[in-house]
């Protein structure tokens, strides 16, 4: 071979290199694979965000890889880095443990991964985006519908998972709208826990014992979740007290909408979990193909303010349930049935 001929064989092979380069490329941004590491599939709510982000992701063209770190640290570690040696484009992580994620995350960036935090906040991360409801008002509306149903007495703050960051955001929204009720002397908080993994048998436990401790003289509880809440009711029920005193929640889980009907939670919090599931599919398949996603707001988590869409919650009573049903997220065979 002559050194001309040489050299023009090297240039078509690097345009040839250059352009398989690019086609690979350009396949990758038009249909992105995702990865979706959440802390726990067997908690109702999430396995429906599962579903719905699934179905957004595949209607924008994206493959969605979902696992399921069944509220292990050890596993959804495991699992992120599962996920980034199957070389995807985003990895949307709901976090089991908030704070222990710092050095998968900069794996995952290492590898030109971009990293969406879902629902709750990955702290002490050089995450790319962060997408919830408004974590603190859920938590304002809990406490607005306790105090409005028991204005006085002897409240317990139970309170979720303390390696959830929105445990604490919860907290702090109930504390704001509890404050001057304390402050007056109107409520007195006689006791407050955390529950571990937000279990609902742990709940049930904690205020059996509150109850013990207190002669049952507990007005109120501000439960942060519908699954905590479940468990507290039951533990007032065998002291034939479920209905006389108010307990909050959030996610308008089905057992609790049966509830709230029949009395015995006076409110949930609506999430819309398709509007989360499909802004998220949005969010990931614009960070794969860089994009500028819209963000309504931004959040310190000790590394950085991070880029947020925050969305908006509402509260639930008997009185407004059936927005659930014009809503499409359950039907009123679903809500009626006993
Ligand atoms: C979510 C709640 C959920 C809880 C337990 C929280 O981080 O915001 O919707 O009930 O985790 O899974």
């Amino acid at each position: 071979m002559n050194k001309f001929k040489r050299k023009s064989l090297f240039a078509v092979m690097a345009v040839a290199v250059f352009a398989l380069g690019s086609t690979a490329a350009m396949a990758d941004s038009k249909n992105p694979k995702i990865g979706f590491s959440i802390d726990d599939l067997r908690v109702e709510r999430w396995a429906r965000d599962r579903d719905f982000f699934v179905a957004a992701a595949d209607k924008l063209g994206a493959k969605v890889f979902v696992q399921s770190a069944d509220a292990s640290e050890q596993r959804q570690i495991a699992q992120i880095e599962n996920l980034i040696s199957r070389g995807v484009d985003v990895i949307v992580i709901v976090p089991f443990n908030a704070t222990v994620l710092t050095n998968t995350v900069k794996e995952a960036k290492k590898a030109g991964i971009k990293v969406v935090s879902y629902d709750r906040l990955i702290l002490n991360a050089d995450i790319d985006a962060y997408i919830s409801f408004d974590n603190e008002k859920v938590g304002e509306m809990q406490a607005e519908g306790v105090l409005k149903a028991q204005p006085k007495g002897n409240y317990y703050l139970l309170g979720g998972s303390p390696t959830d960051n929105n445990a604490k955001m919860l907290r702090e929204g109930q504390l704001k709208v509890l404050k001057p009720s304390i402050d007056k002397g109107d409520i007195k908080i006689v006791g407050q826990q955390w529950v571990k993994d937000w279990s609902a048998t742990e709940a049930l436990s904690i205020v059996e014992n509150a109850l013990t401790a207190n002669n049952n003289k507990i007005d109120a509880i501000v439960a942060s979740n519908d699954g905590t809440a479940g468990g507290a009711i039951q533990a007032l029920a065998s002291q034939k007290m479920a209905g006389k005193v108010p307990v909050s929640g959030q996610d308008a889980d089905l057992a609790a909408v049966k509830r709230v009907i029949a009395g015995t939670q006076a409110m949930t919090v609506y999430k819309p979990l398709k509007l989360i599931a499909s802004e998220a599919a949005k969010l990931s398949v614009q960070l794969a193909r860089n994009e500028k996603p819209a963000y309504n707001s931004q959040y310190e988590n000790g590394v950085k303010k991070v880029d947020t869409i925050l969305l908006k919650p509402t509260p639930l009573t008997s009185a407004n349930v059936k927005l659930l049903v014009d809503d499409g997220f359950y039907t009123q065979a679903q809500i009626s049935s006993k």
